[in-house]
């Protein structure tokens, strides 16, 4: 088998892939308003409750109607998957983890197709679209290989007389909870690392880009996944959230989305209700608040492109996003000249065409919490650019930057989750880590630097699960930069990474007399 390496990011100033992209969004503009069921042990169920999935570029869009689980379809989902744990555990992992490569390889296939469904139902401009598509490849040929390295346990020492053995096994039934905003790659990461390591899933993914999983959910079948291993359950937290997590059958859930909801489900799951037969394990993968420093001995071209890129891609709705930057104030004013100029250049619309920077954020809620926060900043400093949005076709906002705010202020602690970014000073090297750190999260940082001593010191002190030197703070690669943050940014299960197959799995020790 040939070796892992990262999917390539698509070239879209060459003729043929502009060309091919064009065609993806062609593919997906023929089945736009289609009707979606659910998938539970592989029958089609359409429901009556239908929730219209549209594209915040063009609110009048519709991509589709995916039905709407209830709690008896989760209870029936439930079922099946516990049902077909019996079986699913005890196949052989090797080809388990050749579902992946297949599913992958299907991805590969139809890769714009995928693409530009990401461009429409979450509005990602052709670059962000192409790396969600190529980071779900990642994840099924990371994982697959990661599988191979660990079916046969793990070396542990036996005595004379006596034969050790320690083996992973699968947990049981897991319940995945995803996110809009990486809605292929993380939705797909999340489910195939219970499938592979031999556990069944619930799948529910965000009901903003509920269709995507159901194409993703296509291809696991296609790739030859038995029915009932990956149920598909879309449907409104309010009815099956709590109802999935608190179920005694539910062996583990593995979440990836806010703050908030993490911490509820990690608080819902701790209760163990009657008939439950194990502790429930949590992975909560949440929000960041994520800061680049720029210390005075630094490349300041690079500092503004850094804070600039990391700020304003896909519109600053990813955890790794740059919403705080910390600046040594002998650099500050030139740092903030830079990034006005760059921003300022951005531009803001329809991704479809591939004309701009930024598209639209996901909906009229997230809209509406980030003009709150641009309220909130005028207050609290000055606004540098932007804050104004284009509200008529679409969920457009302006990248926006705020200065001269200080590094405790609200919009430098909470997360935002649209264009934002604030700039705030320091005095020194020593005080710009402490304001780095001094937010809730832990998830990514970056520090521009040519001071080896300052290089190492972040090293050391700066307390996020991702620190990048000399570079943005967003876009972390499957199997080279394994992913996850500390604090309030979860349980730090660094996905992509050689850890993460074993929090699906539990070590089993046999020992034989010879
Ligand atoms: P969200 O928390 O609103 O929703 C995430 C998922 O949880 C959705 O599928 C939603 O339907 C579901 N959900 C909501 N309430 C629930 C409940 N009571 N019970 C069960 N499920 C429930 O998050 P979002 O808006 O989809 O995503 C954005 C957030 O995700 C941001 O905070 C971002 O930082 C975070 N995020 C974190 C990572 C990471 O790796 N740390 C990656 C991507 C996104």
């Amino acid at each position: 088998m040939i070796s892992y390496k990262h999917e390539p990011f698509t070239d879209f100033s060459i003729e043929e892939n502009k060309q091919a992209m064009l065609k993806g969004l062609e593919t997906v503009n023929a089945y736009l308003g289609e009707d979606y069921p659910l998938v539970i042990g592989g029958e089609r169920i359409m429901t009556d409750n239908k929730l219209r999935s549209f594209n915040p570029a063009n609110r009048e869009e519709t991509i589709g109607h995916v039905s709407q689980a209830t709690q008896e379809h989760a209870e029936k989902a439930m079922a099946i998957a516990k049902e077909t744990f019996e079986t699913w555990r005890s196949t052989n992992p090797a080809m388990r983890a050749d579902i992946l490569f297949r599913a992958a390889a299907i991805i590969r296939r139809r890769k714009f197709e995928f693409s530009a469904l990401l461009v429409k139902e979450a509005g990602k401009p052709w670059n962000e679209a192409d790396a969600d598509t190529a980071e779900c490849i990642d994840f099924l040929e990371f994982y697959g290989r990661e599988m191979l390295r660990l079916k046969d346990g793990v070396k542990v020492e036996s005595r004379p007389g006596e034969f050790n053995r320690y083996d992973y096994i699968a947990l049981g039934v897991g319940v995945v909870i995803s996110p809009w905003n990486f809605p292929l790659a993380i939705m797909a990461g999340t489910t195939v690392a219970p499938l592979v390591t031999g556990n069944t899933v619930l799948l529910k993914p965000s009901h903003n880009t509920s269709v995507v999983a159901y194409k993703f959910m296509e291809v696991l079948e296609e790739a030859g996944m038995p029915k009932g291993v990956v149920n598909y359950i879309p449907g409104s937290s309010r009815d099956i959230g709590d109802f999935i997590v608190d179920h005694v059958d539910t062996r583990f859930i593995s979440f990836t989305g806010s703050r908030d909801v993490g911490v509820h489900i990690y608080e819902r799951a701790a209760k163990v209700h009657e008939g439950q037969l194990n502790l429930k394990r949590v992975i909560a993968e949440m929000g960041g608040k994520d800061t680049i420093v720029v210390d005075s001995e630094a490349d300041l071209e690079l500092a503004a492109e850094s804070i600039v890129k990391s700020a304003f891609g896909f519109s600053g709705q990813k955890c790794s996003a740059c919403s705080r930057a910390i600046v040594l104030e002998d650099v500050y004013d030139e740092v903030v000249a830079k990034v006005k100029e760059k921003t300022e250049k951005l531009t803001v619309g329809n991704p479809e065409t591939n004309e701009h920077f930024m598209g639209p954020v996901i909906d009229e809620k997230s809209l509406n919490k980030i003009k709150e926060y641009i309220e909130i900043g005028k207050q609290e400093g000055k606004l540098l650019v932007g804050g104004t949005t284009e509200e008529s076709v679409g969920n457009f906002v302006n990248p926006t930057v705020f200065v001269d705010v200080k590094h405790d202020d609200r919009i430098m602690q909470e997360e935002i989750f649209g264009p934002v970014v604030g700039i705030a000073k320091a005095k020194d090297f020593k005080e710009a880590i402490k304001f780095a750190n001094d937010t809730d999260y832990g998830l990514t940082g970056a520090v521009i630097t040519n001071n080896r001593e300052h290089l190492e010191e972040a090293r050391r002190d700066f307390h996020v699960g991702n620190l990048y030197f000399n570079r943005g703070c967003t876009g972390a690669i499957v199997g080279y930069q394994p992913f996850g943050g500390f604090k309030m940014s979860g349980t730090d299960s660094k996905a992509g990474g050689p850890d993460y197959l074993v929090l699906h799995m539990q070590g089993k020790t046999s020992s034989e007399m010879l």
